[in-house]
Formats: C-alpha cells, structure tokens, sequence
C-alpha cells in the first residue's frame, strides 16, 4: 500500500505515520526528515536546502522528486511506504500521478489557530525524529526524547517568523491537492484537531 498524507505543518503527519508504519508494516518517507537529516551531516544537500528550510519556503521541485524517486527504489519500499510531506505542490503531485501507484491521499484538515498553538510547542528530536509537545505530548523526562534519550531541540522552522511564513506557503501551494487529489478519487479527508489514537483509528478505517 503505497499512502501521501499532506496536509498544514503540524497538523500531525509524521506522528501518526509513526504509528502506521509500525502496525501496517510500511516505510515511512519524511522529505523534511531526509532535509534535515542533510543538513545535520553538512552533505552537499545539506547545504543546498539549509536557507530554503529556515524561512519556510520550499526545496525546488525537480530536486525534490528526484529524491524522492530515488529513495522509493530501495528495496524496503517494495512492500508499500508513507509519504509524509510530498507532493506539497501541484508540479510534485502531477509528476508523482505519473510514476506512482497512490493507494490514497490522506488530507489532514486542521485551522491555521490549531497549527499556530501546536508548533508553537513542538520538540523534536534531532537523532531519531520522534516529535513531543510541551503541553500535549510531554516526553518522560524534561527535553529528553523517550525514544533515544537525545536532547530534544526546537526546529528552527518552529519560530513564530518562519511559522507564518510555511503557513501561507502551504496555502498557496499545498491545498489545492485537496481538489487535485478530489479529482483523481484518491483523497481522504480526516479531521485532524484530535487525539492521535482517534486519528490514526479514522484513518485505518478508511484505507482498508
Ligand atoms: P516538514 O518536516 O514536512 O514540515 O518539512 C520541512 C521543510 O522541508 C519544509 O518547510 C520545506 O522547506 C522542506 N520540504 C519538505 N518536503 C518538501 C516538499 N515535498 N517539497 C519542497 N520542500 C519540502
């Protein structure tokens, strides 16, 4: 089974695609995971993306599909995989339309206010990607990830500046998939404003 989940920033993708990956045996492909990855170990993507993820603004398309084309080709993908943050444009989507099978588009409805106060609190961990909130998803031990006991950091994109900034940038180009996905019958809409269990039992209703 071969799933998109797109939807605003920190409306909860990479969190339940988490959960889905583990209970439905897939891989989950992050292209803001594989970014940041690159730019930790200072590769020549790394430094070619670095300023594009501090604003908020995004990697150019080519780029982007190219990588993506690459990573799908590994033989752990064959048994199905979770796009998680690509396509996040419609050059992305009609390119990916053409070279993939899309099982189902998942959108994750969410308002600007909701993304505005989860980011806003958003720790992430830089070694193994788990993501906490200071409020909603406290890990165990203050600023400790649960997962690898690395520290947890906030994303540079997670500031106040550089939020706004990948708002509009998702409004612009990332929500006309939800009628581009319509389209081509692939879109589930799931309400993304609850907690991650229901969200994840709403979606796992619908892809089956
Ligand atoms: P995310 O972790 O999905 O919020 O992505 C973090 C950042 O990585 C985005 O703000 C973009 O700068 C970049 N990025 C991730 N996915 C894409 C994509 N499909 N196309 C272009 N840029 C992307």
């Amino acid at each position: 089974m071969n799933l998109i989940f797109f939807g605003a920033p920190g409306a909860g993708k990479g969190t339940i695609a988490k959960m889905l990956k583990d209970r439905e045996n897939l891989v989950h492909i992050s292209t803001g995971d594989i970014f940041r990855t690159a730019i930790k170990n200072k590769t020549e993507l790394g430094l070619k993306v670095t300023s594009i993820l501090d604003k908020g603004e995004l990697v150019p398309d080519e780029l982007t599909i190219s990588l993506v084309s690459e990573r799908v080709k590994e033989p752990d993908c064959k048994s199905g995989y979770i796009l998680d943050g690509f396509p996040r444009t419609l050059v992305q989507a009609e390119a990916w339309s053409k070279e993939a099978t899309i099982d189902a588009a998942v959108y994750f409805d969410i308002s600007d206010d909701e993304v505005v106060r989860r980011l806003c609190g958003r720790r992430t961990c830089p070694n193994c990607h788990s993501i906490f909130h200071v409020e909603f998803n406290k890990p165990k031990k203050d600023g400790i990830c649960d997962v690898c006991n690395s520290e947890l950091i906030i994303r540079p994109d997670d500031s106040n500046e550089s939020i706004n900034n990948r708002l509009k940038v998702y409004h612009t180009q990332t929500e006309p998939l939800v009628e581009y996905f319509t389209k081509l019958q692939k879109v589930i809409v799931i309400n993304a404003v609850q907690n991650s269990e229901k969200v994840y039992s709403d979606i796992a209703g619908k892809i089956k």
